[in-house]
């Protein structure tokens, strides 16, 4: 790790839900334990709740020291 990130919003549950459901919507996902941001629908594997938290872009998050994830964001 390192670099320091700047966590996002914590999700409530109703947010938790969506993105078990990989459900479209308007933020994406941050995984502090990985410093990686996730589109909803992430093919890869669910992260543990506690370290999630939520931006309204890729561009905040980046900006907050996370990494867009290879598989949302294709080249
Ligand atoms: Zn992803």
């Amino acid at each position: 790790m390192g670099k320091k990130l700047t966590l996002g919003r914590a999700m409530d549950d109703g947010q938790w839900a969506l993105m078990l459901a990989c459900a479209p919507v308007g933020y994406i996902y941050a995984v502090a334990t990985t410093g990686i941001c996730c589109r909803p629908g992430c093919p890869a594997r669910t992260p543990n709740r506690e370290n999630v938290s939520l931006f309204d872009s890729r561009a905040q998050a980046e900006a907050a020291g996370f990494r867009a994830c290879k598989r949302c964001w294709k080249p």
